[in-house]
């Protein structure tokens, strides 16, 4: 089968023909039908950020279930099915608390060093990222990472809930918790950002302020819900958050981009008890200017606080079926998030186009095998 490998950090995608092994135990061999392009990939792809080489990434994945090994339960052949970036043994506390991003073995799901490697080139093994490798035409995954979802789901729309919406909604709903009549700001409006629009709309927030410097997504961001926007490009952010909520500030503001500089503006446009959220990923080395002196900020004084999601706090066997839902029902708007279907040949060009801005998300599409 084909897929878009990186044999080199800093260098372009490069698709070549790799043998991928057939499901053993608990794994699920996947017949990928839609894989989005998330801009942690491409970070990846630039940074290294610690993978091994050379290895497959692509973690927004959509397909149907071609085969499954013989300790398979929860998934069977003909599942169209939507993959997790987490790894969740589903034993260990955090498992069992649902605490899914929090599992003390993630390791577990992959093959050990002593067995043949999932994916190989001429024998040499690929590392699969996150135990996914969505930028192919099949991919083997342990069931603990998919969710069957109804097959009235489109793939294109059902791959970027994997991440985009797991990932923004979950902000919103799993670690915010965002209540009706709230204010927030979410700064960054791509795929995580636009998503965290609508949920904060879907939960009720009556302030929603979409912080960006393209004019283009604050134009979508209106579309999402936003019921005010602010070109940071253009103006001081903070002061202009402030204004629109009548100097208070914002309950909850989101930093989506791993931009420490943005993460201190979203800081400043708190309020009283307001809660900074990193989600968009940093890059190594990234450090936030905080100055908790009451002399230099409202941190002390206003009791503020910063925290970090991964991946909005998912329990993604609950989640995803549920964001299927509120799509079938018209709740959720994934038409607008995927701007354009590509082939896997066009990778390197779409993530050009996904850092040109005016793209909330490029999805691979490959025929029915
Ligand atoms: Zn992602
Ligand atoms: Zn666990």
């Amino acid at each position: 089968m084909r897929a878009a490998l990186i044999r080199e950090i800093g260098q372009p995608f490069q698709v070549e023909e790799v043998h991928i092994a057939a499901p053993t135990g608990r794994e699920v061999l996947v017949d990928v039908r839609a894989s989005g392009l998330c801009h942690s990939d491409i970070t990846v792809a630039r940074s290294g950020m610690g993978i091994g080489l050379p290895a497959v990434l692509g973690h927004e994945i959509s397909g149907v279930v071609a085969a499954v090994g013989d300790s398979v339960t929860r998934i069977k052949v003909g599942d169209h099915v939507v993959a997790a970036a987490l790894q969740p043994c589903g034993h260990c506390q955090a498992c069992l608390r649902g605490n899914l991003n929090g599992c003390t073995n993630p390791g577990s799901l992959d093959r050990t060093d002593e067995e043949a490697p999932r994916l190989d080139v001429d024998g040499v093994p690929v590392v699969q990222m996150q135990g996914l490798g969505g930028f192919a035409e099949q991919a083997l995954i342990h069931e603990n990472q998919l969710v069957a979802i109804d097959p009235s789901m489109p793939f294109e729309q059902a791959s970027i809930i994997g991440c985009a919406v797991a990932t923004g909604a979950g902000s919103i709903f799993n670690a915010a918790k965002v209540t009706p009549g709230q204010s927030i700001a979410v700064f960054g409006c791509g795929g995580v950002g636009l998503n965290a629009i609508q949920a904060a709309a879907l939960a009720g927030a009556t302030t929603i302020i979409a912080v960006d410097i393209q004019p283009d997504k604050l134009e979508l961001a209106q579309k999402f819900g936003a019921t005010a926007v602010v070109n940071s490009g253009e103006e001081d952010a903070a002061a202009r958050v402030l204004e629109l909520t009548g100097g208070a500030g914002v309950d909850h503001a989101f930093v989506m981009i791993g931009v420490p500089a943005v993460a201190e503006t979203a800081m400043a446009s708190l309020g009283f008890g307001g809660t900074t959220y990193l989600v968009g990923g940093m890059r190594p080395g990234a450090a936030l200017d905080v100055r908790p002196s009451p002399a230099d900020s409202t941190l002390l004084s206003k009791q503020q606080g910063v925290r970090g999601i991964w991946l909005g706090s998912s329990n993604f066997y609950a989640d995803i079926p549920m964001y299927v839902d509120l799509y079938l029902q018209g709740k959720l708007n994934l038409d607008d998030l995927v701007s354009q279907t590509i082939e896997l040949g066009d990778i390197n060009e779409a993530y050009e186009g996904l850092e040109g801005g005016g793209i909330a998300r490029s999805v691979i599409t490959f025929p029915a095998r």
